[in-house]
Formats: C-alpha cells, sequence, structure tokens
C-alpha cells in the first residue's frame, strides 16, 4: 500500500519525491531516519566511498557537530592507534553512522576537524571544489578583474579548508597551511592555486607560532615564482604595499580593509590613527582630515607608513614611533584634541587567562580616547581578541565612555571584511569587532 500523506506538507514533500526534487533531502522527515538497521561493529564498519580509517566520536562531539562546529577535541574521540597526523579521516558517531569526513592531526588538542558532512571521496577533484568555492565568493563581494587589489581567498575553516588560508596581493598569492593535514599537502594546494589563478608568484608564509601547537616548524620561503618583493594594491583609491616575505601576518591586515574604507567615510579634522602598522588606517583618513598622526610601536612599520604616504604624494600624516599607551596619556594629560580617533590594537588578549589584562588594555586606550575626542568626534575602536566576544567589548568601551563623562552614539557595529566571512556554528572565525562611535 503506498504512503498516505499526513498534512498538506507531507503531501508536496511527496509530490516532490515523484518528480526528484533537489530539495527532497532537506525537507525529509525524522523517521525515515528511524528504520532499522543493526548497528555496526565498531572496526567492521563498511566503507562509503574511500576505505579512509574510522574516527569515532563521543556523543558530546556528535551533539557539537551538529550545533554547527568544525573543531572536535582529543579527549572526546577514539582513534585508531596506527593513525598518523594529516589524514583524511571518516567520522562515526559510537553505533557507526557516519557523520563526515575531516583531517585528523596527531598533536593538537583539536584532533579533528571537519571537511564534509557528506560521504564523498576527499580527492584532488574535492579540493579544486572547494578552492573554486571560496574564490567565487570573493568574486562577488569583492569583484576585482583587473587584480589590482586585496582579497583573502581561503579563510581555513570558515570556507571547510581547515587550517588553509590564502591572501590575494594583485596577482601574487600569499599561502599558510596551519595545520598537519594541510602542511603535508602544501604542494598540492600550491598547484591547484596556480591552475586555478595562474598567479605570478605563490609565496609561503608559515613562520606563525600556532604551527608549533601542530608539532609544524617556521618556515617562510617562495612555492612558485620568484620573490616578487614588495607587491602594490588598491584599497579603495590609496595604494598600498605588502612585503609578502618580510610584512607582518601573510603582508598586510585585510580583515580591516572595508572598515578602513567606512573610516575614511566619517574621517574630518584632526585625526590620530593608534597602532598605524603601514599607515593603512592613516591614509583613508588623510583623504578627509586636514591632519593626521600615526603611531607604531615599530620603526620598521613607521619607515613603510612614509614610504607608502609618499607613494600616495600625501603630505598630511605623520609617523611617530611611540608605545600607544603612553602617546595616548601624554596627549590626553596635554590636553590635546582630537576629531578622529582610530584604534586597531594588536589582540591583547590572546588566551583565556588573558582576557582580565586585556579588558584593562582595552578599557584604558578607549578611556584616553574619549578623553581626547573632540564634541562630535569619531572614535573608531576595534578589538582582534577572540577571547572578548562582541557584547563584552561593547561594556568595555561603555565603561570607559562613562568614567570619561561622555555620551556615545554608535553609528556601526562591523566585523571582518567579507571575504573573511565567519561559519556559523564556529564562533571562532568571528574575532574582529569595529564600532564606529560619534562621541556627543
Ligand atoms: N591598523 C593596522 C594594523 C595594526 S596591527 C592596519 O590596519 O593595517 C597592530 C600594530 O600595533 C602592529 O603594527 C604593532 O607593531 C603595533 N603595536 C603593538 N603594540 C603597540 C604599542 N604598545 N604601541 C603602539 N603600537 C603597537
Amino acid at each position: 500500500m503506498s504512503e498516505q500523506p499526513r498534512s498538506p506538507k507531507d503531501a508536496r514533500r511527496m509530490e516532490r519525491l515523484k518528480h526528484g526534487s533537489r530539495s527532497v533531502r532537506d525537507v525529509r522527515p525524522r523517521t525515515r531516519q528511524r528504520v532499522r538497521r543493526p548497528a555496526p561493529v565498531l572496526g567492521s564498519i563498511q566503507a562509503g566511498t574511500s576505505d579512509e580509517p574510522t574516527v569515532v566520536l563521543s556523543k558530546r562531539a556528535v551533539d557539537r557537530l551538529a550545533e554547527g562546529h568544525a573543531w572536535i577535541y582529543r579527549s572526546d574521540i577514539a582513534a585508531p592507534a596506527e593513525l598518523s597526523g594529516g589524514e583524511v579521516v571518516r567520522l562515526a558517531d559510537e553505533r557507526g553512522w557516519f557523520l563526515g569526513k575531516a583531517f585528523y592531526g596527531s598533536r593538537s588538542q583539536i584532533a579533528v576537524r571537519l571537511l564534509t558532512r557528506e560521504d564523498e571521496p576527499v580527492d584532488e577533484p574535492f579540493f579544486v571544489h572547494r578552492l573554486a568555492q571560496s574564490i567565487a565568493l570573493r568574486d562577488v563581494v569583492r569583484p576585482d578583474p583587473e587584480r589590482r587589489q586585496a582579497a583573502r581567498l581561503v579563510h581555513g575553516e570558515a570556507d571547510l579548508l581547515p587550517g588553509l588560508i590564502v591572501d590575494r596581493y594583485a596577482d601574487c598569492l600569499s599561502m599558510q597551511t596551519l595545520i598537519e593535514a594541510t602542511d603535508a599537502r602544501r604542494e598540492l594546494f600550491a598547484s591547484l592555486l596556480e591552475r586555478l589563478l595562474a598567479p605570478r608568484a605563490i609565496v609561503e608564509r608559515n613562520d606563525v607560532r600556532v604551527r608549533a601547537h601542530e608539532g609544524l616548524e617556521q618556515r617562510k620561503g617562495m612555492l612558485r615564482g620568484e620573490n616578487p618583493g614588495p607587491v602594490e594594491f588598491l584599497e579603495g583609491e590609496v595604494k598600498l604595499v605588502a612585503d609578502l616575505l618580510s610584512g607582518q601576518k601573510t603582508g598586510a591586515f585585510l580583515d580591516q580593509a572595508e572598515n578602513r574604507l567606512e573610516a575614511g567615510r566619517y574621517a574630518k579634522g584632526r585625526a590620530l590613527d593608534c597602532f598605524t602598522y603601514g599607515g593603512a588606517f592613516a591614509l583613508q583618513l588623510a583623504r578627509k582630515a586636514e591632519r593626521v598622526i600615526a603611531v607604531d610601536i615599530s620603526e620598521q612599520a613607521a619607515a613603510q607608513g612614509r614610504e607608502v604616504a609618499a607613494r600616495n604624494g600625501v603630505e598630511n600624516v605623520e609617523f611617530k614611533v611611540a608605545n600607544a599607551f603612553d602617546l595616548l596619556r601624554a596627549e590626553s594629560e596635554a590636553g590635546a584634541r582630537y576629531d578622529t580617533i582610530v584604534l586597531d590594537p594588536p589582540a591583547f588578549a590572546k588566551s583565556k587567562d588573558t582576557i582580565e589584562a586585556a579588558l584593562r588594555g582595552y578599557k584604558e586606550i578607549n578611556l584616553r580616547a574619549f578623553h581626547l575626542v573632540s564634541p562630535g568626534g569619531v572614535v573608531v575602536t576595534c578589538s582582534c581578541s577572540f577571547q572578548v566576544d562582541d557584547a563584552t567589548f561593547e561594556r568595555t568601551v561603555l565603561q570607559a565612555a562613562s568614567d570619561a563623562k561622555r555620551s556615545v552614539q554608535v553609528i556601526e557595529r562591523r566585523g571582518a571584511a567579507k571575504d573573511h566571512p565567519t561559519l556559523l556554528g564556529v564562533p571562532e572565525t568571528r574575532y574582529l569587532k569595529c564600532l564606529i562611535l560619534r562621541v556627543l
């Protein structure tokens, strides 16, 4: 006897089933999953699309995946003893049902990083597809057919390519392989990127501390082409320069690109850019402000900033080498006034243990900024500490405003640029906060 619909919705579902609609999968009622199948015995799990080793997840880990997370900790898995780091594994629950495929890490506390929830082969075409999908998003959010700008093309777990970062600066690429699995495949990724994008050069920037958690050494150098030297790229109408081999991060702080353009829109009068690095905020402010003071503790950063200002023919930015905390204190004690202030410090909280100290740091610089800003002036205040969430950051900024006895309007609550997507369910992929405030 054929199945009878139990509701109009069910009737529509059955109709779609008959016609083989693609959306059937999404409306499949739960009862279908209850079909009784014998639970497979661990160790004899049938291979689906491949014979990868199986990692069994605890109930807690299964729930975590179901909630959208992509990382599973070592304490929540059972893995075959002979499994080596960097392998692709099948994930199963304790009864043996398939949950997804993942990169396995042998050293990190994060033992498993999800690649797919489908039972599909993880092979070269899989990675080509993932890279092409990532690039396609950037073609939409940051169209740049002449390749004169910069963009993050692959944002690790948020693009379901855990442990892989790829940034494009004009026609050159900078790549980071941060975990065992991507590090072992870096030649593959370099070849695929070469095939997809034909870049002039591919630089490897694997000189980052997080690699130590994975038992990976520090390394940087050329993967394809010759050292391109300083690479010029456009951000809005400003020319910036990234030295892909020796700059910070992969060459620049691309996550702030859209916030810098927005900050430029509000800039006016006397401006102060604290933690300026190569002057990227300062140069956007300089388009509207009369004069900009740009501060960084690093002599090298200031030198780069001066070079970039000259390259743009900009004469109203002054780069100062100073500790921003000291400069802000001295300026506020001297009764100075600024109409536009940008605070873009490095991550003050690098781990849970440093959150309290970090909040004191954020409070202090924001308090100084609120003392210094003129009535009607603008403060652009940022935090890239993942450990400090939006609400906590905003509360800290409010405490600073109250202590300074200033009323503050929030003009925009912003995050990282759109080429740094966040993955719903993975809070770690949302780290950057940027508030554009008007101080009354
Ligand atoms: N605003 C920059 C990125 C800033 S990164 C941009 O948009 O590109 C943080 C910068 O803060 C680094 O260049 C670092 O050298 C600088 N820095 C760190 N501690 C500092 C301090 N106490 N005073 C001033 N600069 C500091």
